[in-house]
């Protein structure tokens, strides 16, 4: 039997970054500004970061979206990633957190590609397809609330290219996802999104095991 993936202890998971890691100064920043912050494990990992620079280059993306953005270090990641004419709608219902990761997309030079909106995300993004913008988006990043995950993944499909990727965080939810949900609804609808999503013929996909869990998806 193969194995499974290897488990990173924090010897090896520095290992691993100390190899890997090419954080612009900004990205280093707000990672460690982030770090302070109320909930910074809502942040994703560097090495996550890592991955998604990487799939925004390999998509060529121009337009992304990106539903949940915290204190702004995946946006950074993305804006960053980007060419130099690509946007990102960013959709965040506060900006309470986002507020200290702004001023290091502007240090960044990034800021003008980032166009932030605080608004319930599937209001966002209903109408930006209201508004003719359905297949015109070439990467997205889901990492909000978990029972809307459902409804964003819907909307990003519509709004993005055939051959255009989705990044699903906490598809795993810290293990919980193997177990009964026993009534948490956080539980039961990544449950319900990650059996719907590996039946569904619209998409090719793969979950990887890094950080709590990343399902990408290839828009047919
Ligand atoms: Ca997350």
């Amino acid at each position: 039997m193969a194995r499974h993936s290897l488990a990173l202890d924090d010897t090896l998971h520095d290992y691993l970054l100390s190899v890997t890691l090419r954080e612009h100064p900004s990205q280093r920043a707000l990672r460690e500004a982030t770090a302070a912050w109320p909930r910074a494990g809502m942040q994703i990992g560097a090495e996550q970061g890592a991955l998604m620079s990487l799939l925004v280059k390999l998509a060529g993306a121009r337009r992304a979206i990106e539903v949940g953005v915290f204190t702004g270090y995946s946006a950074l990641t993305v804006a960053l990633a980007l060419p130099p004419d690509g946007r990102l709608l960013a959709c965040d219902i506060s900006d309470h957190d986002t507020v200290i990761g702004i001023p290091h997309w502007q240090a960044a030079g990034v800021a003008h590609r980032i166009e932030f909106v605080v608004a319930p995300a599937d209001q966002t993004l209903a109408a930006r397809l209201a508004g003719g913008e359905a297949g015109s988006y070439d990467f997205a990043f889901i990492d909000a609330d978990k029972t809307g995950y459902d409804r964003y993944v819907e909307l990003c499909l519509q709004l993005l290219r055939p051959g255009g990727l989705i990044a699903i965080d906490n598809v795993l939810w810290g293990g919980a996802v193997a177990r009964p949900a026993e009534g948490d609804a956080d539980t039961a609808a990544l449950q319900a999104l990650n059996a719907k999503l590996h039946a569904d013929e619209r998409v090719d996909l793969a979950m990887l095991p890094i950080g709590d869990g990343v399902t990408l998806l290839r828009k047919r």
